[in-house]
């Protein structure tokens, strides 16, 4: 049975993924007494290419865990190659996004535990296994969320509730009324061994009806992650094995890596209906962060960037509405989201209709190739602009 701490709060975050362990972590560190519900117990597998943009690492020292990660001795990236379905390809050194740092790969259920451990060593109440089932609204303004756990409902109060359940987008879904739709797309992931894909790179592969990534994470195992239309998966009855022989293999660079891959973990697979954004304050009370607030696509391997990113924006407009609290929370919060991500957002959503079109993609690497100078900056464009978000320095959120 869960014995609470406490019932009150200055912040609930739902879901410690990347997003809310983050954002718990710094808002801890700037006296706010937090909570955070996680639905699963850590350290879980993730779907996720598990490609960590050298950018992250930015992040994890102003998180204090960049000795962590490090001690989990991720595999370096230096590339990443772009394969067309006719075999072309294109490469995006990591070095363009930070100066001369690698990407890293490492799994989720690491990168995450050594997260959410570290917000509880912050201060963070963190429960596992508990899962939240609605917001609760006081006078139209979120005030709180119910949370189930072995069968029994708590409620836990706070001014603010932050939304960082990924794409399931629980409180803003359920504030929203929205129901389920079908699902358009599916992704699947699994860690692999025995593959050919080059070291130091991320691999991409284009196909027709989507694309998948395959690179070296810790000890030398390879996390292949694709993304398919849901028409496709339902035409090889569903089972990971037949779309990544039938559809993933379709690229002659995917065949030949994967040709004596073994599959060394139970596949994990998701589905959805969209990309994008979502409204960065569904309600009063309530701000959101990380997928919740925004699906960026992973061909960009940038959703955990803009995780750390939104959880840190969202920790500063927080502390400031503490010292300040004639100041207006959602609209404050909502201005600095659309000015660090919006551009991004946008760019992203028109080279998205190249990465599901075998034609398409084929022509953008054709342009891509031809121009290195163009290709760095379609690829910075994926990313922070420089003036759009001053992002604080280490320690100066406590200030
Ligand atoms: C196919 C695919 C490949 C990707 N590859 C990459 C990549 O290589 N690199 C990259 O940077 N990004 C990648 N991404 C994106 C990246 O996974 C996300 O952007 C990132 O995980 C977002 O972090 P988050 O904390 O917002 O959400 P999540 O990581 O999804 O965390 C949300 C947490 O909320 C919890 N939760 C959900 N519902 C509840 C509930 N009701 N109650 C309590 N807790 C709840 C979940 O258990 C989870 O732990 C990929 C995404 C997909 C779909």
């Amino acid at each position: 049975m869960l014995k609470p701490h406490r019932n009150n709060y200055d912040v609930i975050i739902a879901g410690g993924g990347p997003a809310g362990a983050s954002a718990a972590i710094h808002l801890a560190r700037g006296g706010v007494r937090v909570l955070l519900v996680e639905q699963k117990k850590f350290p879980r597998a993730k779907l996720c290419g598990e490609f960590i943009s050298p950018e992250c690492q930015a992040h994890f020292e102003k998180l204090g865990v960049a000795g962590a990660m490090v001690a989990s001795a991720p595999a370096l990236i230096d590339e990443t190659v772009f394969y067309s379905s006719k075999g072309h390809h294109i490469a995006v050194p990591s070095k363009w996004f930070t100066g001369n740092r690698p990407a890293y790969g490492l799994s989720r259920s690491l990168m995450d535990e050594v997260l959410l451990r570290s917000a509880q060593e912050n201060g963070v109440i963190v429960y596992e296994n508990a899962s939240i089932t609605e917001p609760l609204v006081d006078r139209e303004r979120v005030a709180g969320v119910r949370v189930k756990v072995n069968g029994e409902h708590h409620d836990f109060r706070a001014p603010i509730t932050i939304d960082a359940t990924g794409r399931a987008r629980i409180l803003s879904r359920k504030l929203a009324h929205e129901n389920a739709k079908r699902p358009t797309l599916v992704a699947f992931k699994a860690h692999l061994k025995q593959t050919k894909v080059a070291a130091g790179a991320c691999e991409i592969y284009f196909y027709p009806g989507g694309y998948g990534g395959l690179s070296t994470v810790e000890s030398g195992t390879s996390n292949l992650c694709f993304i398919i239309a849901a028409e496709n998966v339902k035409r090889c009855n569903s089972d990971p094995n037949v779309v990544l022989r039938r559809c993933v293999m379709n690229n002659p660079r995917a065949a030949e890596t994967l040709e004596t891959a073994e599959v060394s973990s139970e596949w994990l697979s998701a589905s959805w209906e969209r990309f994008g954004r979502q409204r960065p304050s569904p309600a009063p009370g309530l701000l959101a962060i990380g997928d919740s607030a925004a699906f960026i696509d992973p061909f960009t391997g940038s959703g955990m960037l803009m995780a750390f990113e939104s959880g840190e924006l969202v920790a500063q407009v927080v502390l400031r509405h503490r010292r300040d609290s004639a100041s207006d929370l959602e609209a404050d919060y909502t201005a600095n989201y659309r000015r660090a991500f919006d551009s991004r957002l946008r760019i992203c959503g028109l080279i998205r209709r190249a990465a599901f079109s075998p034609r398409l993609a084929e022509l953008c690497i054709a342009i891509c190739g031809a121009s290195e100078r163009f290709r760095n900056r379609l690829a910075r464009s994926t990313r922070a602009q420089s003036k759009s978000h001053n992002f604080l320095p280490h320690n100066s959120l406590l200030e």
